[in-house]
């Protein structure tokens, strides 16, 4: 093993798992991609790198890096604490949610949707509304994944007018000459829909979507998220659905 000098990268913490006694593997999503850290002794109670074991953290950190086997992380700054979040019980559970989902769907190299998913989690961290997040997040990872979906036009026909409903396995919306064996869905449950594929930006992480429909699209998006990658049963998503009709 050749050692280098020290590297440096700003990362969102995604996943800790403990490795050997007091150790974590700690797998993070860099600007350029998923790659993973062994964090030593990170479970002693004086380590400096606990920030690491909190997934939703920004962290810049100084690696070092070996061309053959695991980098090893020195020192982290933390630029963006999520440990706020926590104390809250949705927030939480949304976490959880988005380690077990970024971690079944992303692979080590791949790239996440890194800004959208920084600034979902910032507005997180800022008490903005949970459930229209996780339709935010959702959204973009289909796009990631290259799931695109129609939500200005119907999807077959291209019209913008008379949109009644829309279909995933379709691609987007629904006009009523196209409705085919679709059901017609309220005009709540279409803007929800477009919502979750709209860009992350600024304003709309301020929005709020109507709760009763917004659940019922997030349900649909992850039920046919997982059924399109074959995934097995989520069990953060059920805490997190939970989580959300508590309220
Ligand atoms: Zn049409």
């Amino acid at each position: 093993m050749i050692s280098k000098e020290l590297e440096n990268d700003v990362a969102i913490v995604l996943l800790a798992t403990k490795y050997q006694d007091d150790s974590a593997i700690i797998k993070l999503a860099g600007k350029e991609g998923i790659f993973s850290l062994i964090a030593k002794g990170v479970y002693k109670p004086k380590s400096s790198l606990k920030a690491l074991l909190i997934t939703g953290n920004l962290l810049e950190i100084d690696y070092k890096k070996s061309d053959s086997g695991p980098s090893f992380a020195h020192s982290c700054r933390v630029i963006l604490d999520a440990s706020s979040a926590y104390q809250d019980y949705q927030s939480s559970c949304f976490l959880l949610f988005l380690q077990e989902l970024t971690n079944a769907l992303f692979e080590y190299g791949e790239r996440l949707p890194y800004e959208e998913l920084l600034l979902i989690i910032r507005s997180l961290c800022e008490k903005k509304d949970v459930l229209s997040l996780a339709l935010l997040l959702v959204g973009t990872f289909y796009r990631r994944l290259g799931i695109n979906m129609s939500i200005d036009e119907c999807v077959k026909c291209q019209r913008s007018d008379n949109i009644v409903s829309y279909s995933l396995q379709e691609g987007g919306l629904l006009c009523k000459d196209c409705l085919g064996q679709e059901k017609v869905k309220n005009h709540l449950e279409i803007h929800v829909f477009r919502y979750a594929f709209m860009e992350v930006n600024e304003k709309n992480v301020n929005r709020i979507v109507p709760p009763a429909e917004g659940f019922k699209v997030l349900n649909e998006l992850v039920l046919y998220l997982m059924d399109y990658f074959d995934l097995k049963k989520l069990q953060s998503f059920a805490m997190f659905v939970n989580a959300l009709s508590v309220k």
